[in-house]
Order: structure tokens, then C-alpha cells, then sequence
């Protein structure tokens, strides 16, 4: 049976704790490998490499560091075909989907190619008297990311690529569901020529996270996943000093205005709600509808086509979208169905037992539409992460802006409208993160920034773009001031006991 290893100090590093975790291939159930999961001291060796790395790496001017990233960059393009076919064996997402996972990881590491010009501080000429005033952004240290099982390359490359252009040295420990395209981006960063140590690649699951979190040269930690574990991760690591960013689960909901291109919207929503089977934090897995007919009109053509998806393997390069990762999930997503039937929705298509021949053990769920959901149903206050849309009927758009606003989540949403007044209202007043306007999956490109509020996300310094180069780096500014010798040297007047203006 195919082994995952770690990676520390440049090289697979075989685990000793013989503590595993099966990896499964969805489309068929079975047991395709298994992932060694690390001990505390296999964390620290990995620590240790990450801490001899930093001096040398944190001197090598930017420009270096860049041309490194650039290397990266190409040899993920040269490998784009293998890394998705390996992700989708292991997610369940079909191959043109995986691919474009690797192509947004590609997109943040052409960002972090211009960390020469990203990490430059500022300065202020004559802020006094012969004083000047300049500032500099110093990389962190050794810092870590933890990641989900659902975007097993852009994730990690969000993290990774810019932690490591900024300076630092680097712990990743990806989601042991799917570990195998984190631990190929990690051998291709070496073959595009980073120094051993810089980049360390822990397999684990709960010690390996806390120890993550209680080590005291860890100095900075960014985690994507669930919320509860979120939050437990950023109350943990920064009661140990650290530096946390830490997001979590979602529930988007697209508003459906009467005023919509309603062929359109469908078009969208059918993608955003089921596509990669759901299991996207920016799926958009709730539509709320404006006025009776608005919401006739959109369920009907939604449930035409929600049946005209061709659910197969993840390989299958027809199909729409494979199955989802694990038996445990699939289990989950169908209890929230029944769940919401219990709650009174009403389910107009139920995608349970939904069966692929010759793939009868594999992990599919057919796509699952509720109409008539309401607030307080736990099925609609939950994250599912499944296909599975759920519909609220709300009569104006004050009512259907009240829901995400209301919401625990606050990831993304959007809105479908052909008035443009509505939209830029829609976008200053919700109490989301990051809002589409006739854009169903709102993922801002690498250059701006990626975060959502409220229970999405905890911490305050978002992935990515600018703000992911803030999240890394620490600043530090300088005063200065070269008095000439006729200056200096003479009685300590009582300007020194005052409090310095440069008025
Ligand atoms: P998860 O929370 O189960 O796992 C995430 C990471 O935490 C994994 O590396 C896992 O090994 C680790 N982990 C699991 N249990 C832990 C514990 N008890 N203590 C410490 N660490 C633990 O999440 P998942 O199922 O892999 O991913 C899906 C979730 O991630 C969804 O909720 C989804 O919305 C969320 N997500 C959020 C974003 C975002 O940017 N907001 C992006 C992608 C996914």
C-alpha cells in the first residue's frame, strides 16, 4: 500500500509513529493509500529544520526569493494535468475542476512573484529637523499553515507562497484526506530551487495541529476549515503568543431580484450550488428569492436544471461534478436532508441514494433542492457542504438582505438584479465579506484579498494580496537623525525631558 510521508530539511522524512489514516478513493470506497500521521516530536524536527532555514533565507535578497516563486510557478504549469488527476483521485471533484483549484494556487504564487516591490516600506524625507522617518516590513519567523481537504493546491499556495517570499520558513500540515498534491507543490518548490528547511510538510491530525500551536517558535499560524476547530485554533494559538488567522465554514446566499436575467442566474446558481458536489466554501448553497413569482419562476427552472446534471466519477470528463470525499460526509449530508424534511421544508428533489453503475460503493449524492426553507430550521442555520440548495421565499429586498446579515456565517454572497442602485446598496449594507454583483462564486482574484466575518472567519488579516504580505511580515520604522559634530555633545538641554514633536 502507497505510503504518504512528511517532508523536512529538503527531503521525505518517513514518519515512526505508526499512526496512520486511510486515504479513499471516493468514486469507489476503496482504500487507495495511507497517510502517516506525525507525533509532537516529529512536529518539532520539522520546527527545527523550518529555524535553521530562516537566517540564511530571510537575508536572501527578495529578488532571489522571487525568481524562486517564478520557477515554482512554471513548474506548476508544466504540471497542471498531473496534479489535478491526482487531486480529483483523492477529493472526488472532476479533473476540469481540480485543474482550476491549481490554476487559482498558480495565480497567488504569480502575486508573491512581486514580493521585491510587495514588501518595500515607506519613507518620509524631513519628518524634523535632519530627521527621517522610514519604515520595513521583517518576515515573521517560522510560521505554519493547517488546510482543508478541499482545495488541497490553492489553499496551501495561498499560504505558503506568500509566507515564504515575505521571509519566513514554513510548516504546512494539508488535511489528511487528501494529502498527496500538498506534498508534490512541496517537492516542486525544492525542484524550483528552495533551500532545504524553507518549506517543511508535517502529515497529521489533532497533535500534530496542537503542537503546532504550543510550540513556542512557531511565531505565526493561518488555518482554513471548519469554524468550531477554526475558532478553538485562534483562541489557542494566540493564547500562546501567536499571530492567527483562522477561517471557517459558510453559507452564501444568493438574492434573486424579479429584475434578473433570471436564464442567467440559473445558469450560475446551478454551477455555484452544486458544483465540486458543494463542498466549496464560496458554493452558494442558498437562493433567496424576491416576490412570489420571482421565486415560482426561479424553482421551477432551477429544478429542471439541477436534473439534467450528469453526476459521475471524478474522471469522468462529462460529468458535472463527482462525489463527495469521504462515507462520514456523505452520511452528514444526507442526515441534513432528512433533517430539513423533519423541519417542515419542502424537498422538491432528493438526491439521496443516488447510485452510479459499477461504482456502487462510491460516495455520490444526487442534487437535493429545498423550497420553503425558513430562518431557525438548524438545516438552514448549518453548513451542509453538499449539493443541496435550499430556497427562502422573501417578499421584499429589505427581508432577503436581512438574511445573510443575520446569519452566524458571512463568507460570501451575491446578488442577481439588473439595477445597478440596488446592487451597490446590496454591497455597502451586508454584513458579509466578500459580495458578487451577477457573480455567483465571488472569489476575489490573488491580488486583492480573500476573507470573509462574522463565524467565517477569526482574526482580522485576511489571504492573501496585500493584506496576506501584512499577515506575514511585522513592521518596524525607523527615526533617524545625523547631527554634524558642531550639533552635538553639548549640556543635556531641557528639550530632552520633553516629550519629542517635530513642530
Ligand atoms: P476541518 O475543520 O475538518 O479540517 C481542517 C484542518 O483542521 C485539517 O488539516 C484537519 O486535519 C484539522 N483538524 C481537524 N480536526 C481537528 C481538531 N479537532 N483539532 C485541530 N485540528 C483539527 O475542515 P475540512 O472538513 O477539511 O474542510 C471543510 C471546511 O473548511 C468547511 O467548513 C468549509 O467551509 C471550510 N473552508 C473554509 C474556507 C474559507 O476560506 N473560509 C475555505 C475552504 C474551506
Amino acid at each position: 500500500m502507497r505510503e504518504i510521508p512528511h517532508f523536512i530539511g529538503g527531503n521525505q522524512v518517513t514518519g515512526t509513529s505508526g499512526l496512520f489514516s486511510d486515504i479513499y478513493n471516493p468514486n469507489t470506497g476503496e482504500v487507495q493509500a495511507r497517510v502517516q500521521l506525525a507525533t509532537e516530536a516529529e512536529v518539532a524536527d520539522a520546527v527545527a529544520s523550518a529555524q535553521a532555514a530562516f537566517p540564511a533565507w530571510s537575508a536572501t535578497n527578495p529578488q532571489r526569493r522571487a525568481r524562486v516563486l517564478f520557477n515554482f510557478k512554471r513548474l506548476l504549469e508544466d504540471h497542471i494535468d498531473e496534479l489535478a488527476e491526482l487531486l480529483s483521485l483523492e477529493h472526488g471533484k472532476v479533473v476540469a475542476d481540480s485543474k482550476g483549484d491549481v490554476q487559482r494556487g498558480i495565480d497567488v504564487v504569480e502575486f508573491a512573484c512581486g514580493i521585491p516591490h510587495l514588501q518595500k516600506g515607506e519613507y518620509t524625507e524631513g519628518a524634523g529637523p535632519g530627521i527621517d522617518v522610514y519604515s520595513m516590513r521583517q518576515p515573521l519567523g517560522v510560521v505554519a499553515g493547517i488546510t482543508p481537504f478541499n482545495f488541497p493546491a490553492m489553499i496551501p499556495c495561498w499560504m505558503f507562497s506568500v509566507a515564504i517570499a515575505c521571509g519566513n520558513t514554513f510548516i504546512l500540515k494539508p488535511s489528511e484526506k487528501d494529502p498527496s498534491v500538498p506534498l508534490r507543490l512541496v517537492e516542486l518548490l525544492h525542484e524550483a530551487g528552495a533551500p532545504e528547511g524553507v518549506l517543511n510538510l508535517i502529515n497529521g491530525d489533532k497533535i500534530s495541529v496542537d503542537a503546532l500551536l504550543t510550540h513556542p517558535a512557531v511565531r505565526a499560524l493561518s488555518f482554513v476549515g471548519s469554524s468550531d476547530i477554526a475558532q478553538y485554533v485562534y483562541a489557542t494559538g494566540t493564547a500562546h503568543g501567536k499571530r492567527v488567522q483562522a477561517m471557517g465554514g459558510a453559507k452564501n446566499h444568493g438574492i434573486i431580484m424579479p429584475d434578473c436575467n433570471m436564464e442567467q442566474a440559473v445558469k450560475d446558481i446551478v454551477g455555484a450550488a452544486y458544483g465540486s458536489a458543494g463542498e466549496r466554501c464560496m458554493a452558494l448553497p442558498v437562493a433567496v428569492t424576491v416576490g412570489q413569482k420571482t421565486g415560482d419562476e426561479f424553482v421551477e427552472r432551477m429544478l429542471d436544471a439541477a436534473r439534467a446534471l450528469k453526476i459521475g466519477t471524478s474522471t469522468d470528463a462529462d460529468a458535472h461534478y463527482g462525489p463527495v470525499v469521504s462515507a462520514a460526509h456523505k452520511a452528514k449530508v444526507e442526515n441534513y436532508i432528512q433533517m430539513g424534511v423533519d423541519e417542515g421544508a419542502e424537498l422538491k428533489l432528493d438526491g439521496r441514494g443516488h447510485t452510479l453503475q459499477g461504482h456502487e460503493n462510491g460516495y455520490f449524492i444526487g442534487p437535493s433542492l429545498f423550497d420553503h426553507v425558513k430562518p431557525g430550521m438548524r438545516s438552514y442555520e448549518e453548513e451542509i457542504f453538499g449539493p443541496v440548495l435550499q430556497v427562502i421565499r422573501a417578499e421584499t429586498l429589505e427581508e432577503a438582505v436581512r438574511l445573510p446579515s443575520n446569519h452566524q456565517y458571512g463568507n460570501g454572497t451575491a446578488i442577481f438584479t439588473s439595477n445597478g442602485r440596488v446592487a451597490r446598496e446590496f454591497a455597502a449594507q451586508v454584513n458579509v465579506g466578500m459580495v458578487g454583483i451577477n457573480v455567483p462564486i465571488p472569489v476575489p482574484v490573488s491580488y486583492h484579498t480573500f476573507g470573509g466575518w462574522k463565524r467565517s472567519a477569526f482574526g482580522d488579516t485576511n489571504q492573501h494580496g496585500p493584506e496576506g504580505v501584512k499577515f506575514w511580515t511585522k513592521i518596524k520604522t525607523i527615526t533617524q537623525r545625523w547631527p554634524s559634530p558642531a550639533e552635538g555633545g553639548g549640556d543635556i538641554g531641557d528639550q530632552a525631558f520633553i516629550i519629542p514633536t517635530m513642530g
